[in-house]
């Protein structure tokens, strides 16, 4: 795992999971509710009421019905998504070292990159919170909110960052929390390290096929940095 963080010169964050929990705040069943409120709001809309309280998988199935995209109901809800990512940014719950891996990374000459199904806007509004922005300016890649939505495992925001670092996929490392990040991670070419939180994570991203893992960031700190007083 050493070999694989000394060799990466630019580092791909996902978002909600390495770096804070986004929803710590806001429960989701209350936004997969008001994103169904969304739907019903639109015309032709009813009738399509998925039962999951996962407000990424509504998105995506509201994605695959043509007579939602068509409608223009999808977008809305991918806006109304937004909006409660972004309500949700500032009392998100910082995950525990990933402030200082950031900045040890930075400190370190990487480039940095976040790669995200949220919105990139929610993004911005929580590293506004913890004054680490500008290591990510122009590096932050959310979800497309035009034309088709290309959330991982699409390797579409990996590949989107390689270009904005100018870095060659083999030269980069992704963190993530999710078999879809490892997905996209490997259609990418991108090597990866899993950030399992708990024994499920690990299982999960485990099955998935992950090498590597780790149950907490001060370890990649450490690795980064073997003084690093943490
Ligand atoms: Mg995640």
């Amino acid at each position: 795992m050493r070999d694989l963080i000394e060799a990466a010169k630019c580092v791909l964050f996902d978002f909600d999971g390495p770096i804070c929990h986004l929803f710590q705040d806001r429960p989701t069943p209350g936004i997969a509710e008001r994103l169904r409120e969304a739907v019903l709001a639109g015309e032709e809309g009813d009738g399509w009421l998925p039962q999951t309280s996962d407000p990424l998988e509504i998105l995506r199935l509201a994605f695959e019905q043509p007579a939602l995209v068509e409608r223009g109901i999808a977008r809305d809800i991918e806006q109304a998504l937004t909006k409660e990512e972004v309500q949700a940014a500032p009392g998100a719950f910082p995950t525990a070292y990933a402030d200082t891996l950031i900045r040890t990374l930075a400190a370190t000459g990487r480039q940095l990159a976040i790669t995200t199904n949220n919105s990139q806007q929610a993004v911005e509004r929580y590293l506004q919170t913890r004054r680490t922005g500008e290591l990510f300016a122009e590096r932050i890649h959310g979800r497309s909110s035009e034309g088709a939505l290309k959330l991982k495992p699409d390797p579409d925001c990996l590949l989107r960052a390689l270009e904005s670092t100018g870095t060659h996929a083999k030269e980069a490392l992704m963190i993530g929390d999710a078999p879809r990040d490892l997905e996209a991670a490997r259609a990418a070419g991108v090597a990866f390290l899993g950030y399992a939180r708990n024994e499920r994570k690990a299982d999960e991203l485990r099955a998935a096929g992950a090498e590597h893992t780790v149950d907490t960031l001060r370890d990649v700190v450490l690795m980064v940095d073997p003084r690093a007083h943490v």
